[in-house]
């Protein structure tokens, strides 16, 4: 049986005989669906059809991982080169040979950390590609494809080793969790985010969305506690999950700066 990745989301579906009817990812209200509705291809298809995965170095030891041509949300996911072994920050709906023997000569994948449900895309496969474990945290557990061995659940914090933190903050997926790395950005500290705090596209700027096609804002509230969780961290970049949303400097300021200007337009 094959496992059905969705077009539109980029999401993997459990094996089934058949392409399954609906995306629960795009069914769900924080996402949408294309008409005529849901467009399914195998891992196999989409290789013939010439997708691909392409790489940029971001900094020393982090690389941005892409597919190409465009195929879901156009997400980009992270790859960590860290001591105790690579971290993949978000994960992709495709993955081939040639990415594979590129990342296994960048010492493979030991975590794959989704942020959420939305960039969950075909970890199953990248997981066992790489013997990797996928850490989703425990408050999305309902959301994962199928449970297998591959999947450990975490909640609250979960420290990934020295200076690398896992931080559950909520708001977008009650399991919406950011990434620190203490070292990124040459020691200053690296914040990733992807849709957990939104980097804006004037890059000077976050926001704090419960569905982000849709436009639907998280109360002031809800924001104000998300920032909460990483105000503590002493850090100055920020990555997004698209290659063009990185705050580069001053990424602390940013986000009191941004959170400021929410506060005020969603009370006002
Ligand atoms: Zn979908
Ligand atoms: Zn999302």
């Amino acid at each position: 049986m094959d496992a059905y990745i969705c077009l539109t989301c980029g999401v993997q579906q459990g094996p089934s005989s058949e392409p399954p009817g609906e995306c629960p990812i795009c069914a769900d209200p924080r996402q949408y669906l294309e008409p005529p509705g849901a467009r399914w291809a195998t891992m196999a298809q989409l290789r013939e059809e010439g997708y691909r995965i392409v790489m940029r170095p971001l900094e020393p030891r982090l690389w941005g991982i892409g597919v190409e041509p465009w195929m879901g949300i156009g997400q980009r996911a992270l790859l960590l080169q860290a001591e105790g072994g690579n971290i993949l920050w978000d994960c992709l709906g495709f993955l081939n040979e040639a990415a594979m023997a590129q990342i296994g000569s960048l010492g493979g994948i030991r975590y794959i950390c989704p942020s959420h449900p939305h960039f969950f895309g075909a970890m199953a496969e990248w997981a066992q590609a790489f013997g990797a474990v996928v850490l989703v945290c425990e408050a999305d557990k309902g959301w994962v494809p199928w449970q297998s061995s591959y999947v450990r659940f975490w909640r609250d914090v979960l420290e990934l080793g020295p200076g690398l933190r896992l931080v559950q903050c909520g708001g977008h997926f009650p399991g919406s969790a950011v990434l620190y790395w203490a070292e990124g950005a040459e020691g200053r500290g690296t914040l990733c985010t992807s849709d957990t705090i939104m980097v804006t596209r004037d890059k000077q700027h976050v926001t704090f969305m419960w569905s982000y096609p849709n436009m639907v804002p998280l109360s002031p509230k809800e924001a104000i506690r998300i920032v909460r969780r990483v105000r503590h961290l002493p850090f100055d970049r920020i990555y997004g999950g698209w290659w063009d949303r990185v705050i580069w400097r001053d990424g602390r300021r940013a986000i009191e700066r941004s959170l400021a200007r929410y506060v005020a337009k969603t009370l006002s």
